[in-house]
């Protein structure tokens, strides 16, 4: 019976020996994680406005915010001035972040990212408060946006944008965006047309119903 036992065992150890190893050589080969893994978290700082609606949401209020305002001209002559927030402080805490993404969903400006990096590991607990310009860095590795559809038209987010980009690059860059503007317009609203059901021609005057 023994010998049964140290065969069977023998033929499953000489089974495994052709088989390819699955093990993952971490940290000499690092893993292909999906573009949208959840590593941490970038911010955009230009595009957030203070709103604070990230840091009210987060469930586990690891999200640090301070601000102060800050007074602007009148955008009209005789107008009131305005203020708007100034950020002086953003901070996450991922020793306590459980990379829900509720944060990331309801940012309305787009001023937070995931990115799949995932080596922030530290020796002390205090060191995973990543600040304003830590998450500024975590940018740089945040994969582009999946291409759009094939036939889509471009994206609205960038048609709008053009033309800001260009007037600030002059007169002449500023035509090109209005025409790649208008003709994407015109892309958009063919496409559109074209997915609509033939149009019913209008019944002649004193026709009977
Ligand atoms: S991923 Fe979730 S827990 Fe982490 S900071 Fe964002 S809202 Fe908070
Ligand atoms: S929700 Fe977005 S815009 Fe608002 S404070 Fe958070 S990061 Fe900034």
């Amino acid at each position: 019976m023994a010998r049964l036992g140290l065969a069977q065992g023998l033929a499953t150890t000489f089974r495994r020996l052709t088989r390819r190893a699955v093990t993952a050589q971490y940290p000499d080969v690092k893993p292909a994680l999906p573009a949208r893994s959840r590593g941490v978290i970038a911010l955009t700082e230009e595009n957030c406005t203070v709103c604070m609606l990230c840091a009210r949401e987060c469930p586990d209020w690891c999200i640090y915010i301070d601000s102060h305002k800050e007074e602007l001209p009148p955008a009209t002559e005789g107008g009131r001035p305005r203020s708007r927030n100034v950020l002086d402080r953003f901070a996450i805490d991922f020793s306590l972040c459980m990379y829900c993404s509720i944060c990331i969903d309801v940012c309305p400006f787009d001023a937070l990212h995931w990115s799949p990096e995932f080596e922030y590991a530290e020796l002390d607990i205090r060191d995973l408060v990543h600040e304003r310009d830590r998450l500024r860095e975590w940018m740089w590795t945040v994969p582009p946006p999946a291409p759009v559809d094939s036939g889509a038209g471009p994206p609205p987010e960038l048609t709008s944008a053009r033309p800001a980009d260009a007037e600030a690059a002059g007169p002449t860059g500023a035509r090109a965006a209005r025409t790649r503007t208008a003709r994407a317009g015109a892309a958009r609203r063919a496409q559109a047309d074209s997915t609509q059901p033939d149009a019913v021609p209008p019944a002649e005057p004193g026709a009977a119903g």
